[in-house]
């Protein structure tokens, strides 16, 4: 590695981490009039999708950011019914399903309470669009630069930031710093703040395949969520383009390696050709960062909190925290704040945090152990 190379330029906030709670950051910021930069260690391929469903607040911001009605016409197809289906397997019998209006008409079902719904959106579309946004507003998106850590005095941050191309070290100067930097968060370490909850609740796999049968031999219909609970596993079969491609979510028993033809055949119904593009294994947490805030840098997204994915919480109450914030730290930065605003960030969102952690503990649980008559095949 080089020496750090002391080039320092200033920039109000710095954002570690380009996933979907740092680019509505640093959209949520432009749209205020507060510059900022976006540096993520990865090159910028969206590799694995997840948090697909996108739900009406959120979808209230993107329509801030000028992207609703883009997301609802350029993404997920648009016609596709969004229906939630539970069946003993994909091919048996329909237990019960909620059936909810395609991208399309969603705004029409929530009309009375919000000029928008619940979308449907998996991430390789609507994240190039929060990129694109970003950049059209203004905001520098550096791929391939990690922030290993900061210091911080009195009136400003000093990050420094890795290429993990050319393997070169430099500083940025930043009067507030967060971290959106995801799970296994830089700033969160660098702070010293600590997840509280409970820990590693169960592993998973997920699976990304293409498998048409499940949509043309399928007896009920499309679906964007099929739950099968009669196999031995209870697994969840996603969307991902309205066509073969599905995500399909497996839980694990500790260091199960699952035979997924046996898997799938067993919860489809019978056996039907398919291919993996793609696999992630991933554990339920349920915890909350004990802190957000430390002086001048805070955090934001899953940084701040973890939890299963059941309901679809995780990314969208990112989102939320990004919006919070966003005002706030421009409150600040145009001179319009109060010493103690910034405070309110932790206040207010924390308790949310808390509340979807929960409600997704209680989710998952609900769909992985609810009784069913034995009787049902
Ligand atoms: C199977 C599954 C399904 C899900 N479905 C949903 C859903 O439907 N709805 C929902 O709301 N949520 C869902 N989630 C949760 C959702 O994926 C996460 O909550 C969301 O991705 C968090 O976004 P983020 O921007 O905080 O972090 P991330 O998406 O993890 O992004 C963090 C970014 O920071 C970068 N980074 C990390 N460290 C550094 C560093 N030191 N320097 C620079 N860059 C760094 C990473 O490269 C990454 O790009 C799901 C999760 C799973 C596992």
């Amino acid at each position: 590695m080089t020496s750090p190379n002391t080039q320092q330029s200033a920039v109000p906030v710095l954002v570690v981490g380009a996933g979907p709670v740092g680019l509505c950051l640093a959209i949520d910021l432009a749209l205020r009039g507060v510059p900022t930069t976006v540096v993520d260690r990865s090159d910028g391929s969206i590799v694995f999708p997840t948090a697909e469903s996108i739900n009406a607040r959120t979808m209230e911001h993107f329509r801030r950011f000028g992207l609703a009605e883009k997301l609802r016409d350029e993404g997920f197809p648009p016609d596709y019914p969004r229906v939630v289906r539970f069946v003993t397997r994909v091919f048996g019998s329909e237990l019960v399903s909620f059936a909810r209006p395609s991208n399309r008409l969603q705004p029409i079902e929530s009309e009375s309470f919000s000029p928008e719904g619940m979308l449907w959106c998996p991430r390789f579309w609507f994240e190039p669009m929060l990129r694109d946004r970003a950049v059209e507003l203004g905001v520098s998106i550096r791929w391939n630069t990690e922030c290993t850590g900061f210091e911080e005095d009195n009136d400003r941050v000093v990050a420094t930031l890795h290429s993990t191309v050319d393997d070169t070290t430099e500083t940025l100067e930043a009067t507030y710093l967060v971290g959106c930097d995801g799970a296994s968060s830089t700033i969160r370490r660098a702070i010293d703040v600590d997840y509280e909850g409970s820990f590693a609740e169960g592993a998973n796999l997920s699976v990304l395949i293409d498998c048409a049968a499940i949509l043309e031999d399928n007896p009920h219909g499309a679906a964007t969520q099929i739950y099968p609970v009669c196999g031995s596993q209870r697994i969840i079969l996603s969307a991902m383009d309205g066509m073969a491609r599905w995500r399909v979510t497996v839980p694990l028993a500790a260091d199960e390696s699952p035979d997924l033809d046996a898997v799938l055949a067993d919860n489809l119904g019978r056996e039907v050709p398919y291919q993996i593009l793609d696999s992630r294994s991933w554990t339920g947490h349920s915890v909350v960062a004990e802190k957000y805030r430390h002086g001048r840098a805070f955090l934001a997204g899953d940084s701040a909190h973890l939890n299963w994915p059941q309901g679809g919480h995780g990314m969208n109450t990112g989102i939320g925290d990004a919006a919070t914030l966003s005002w706030m730290l421009a409150a600040m930065v145009q001179g319009w704040g109060g010493p103690s605003l910034l405070d309110a960030y932790e206040t207010e969102r924390r308790p949310v945090a808390q509340w979807t952690v929960a409600i997704s503990q209680h989710n998952v649980g609900t769909q992985q152990r609810l009784p069913l008559p034995t009787d049902l095949t």
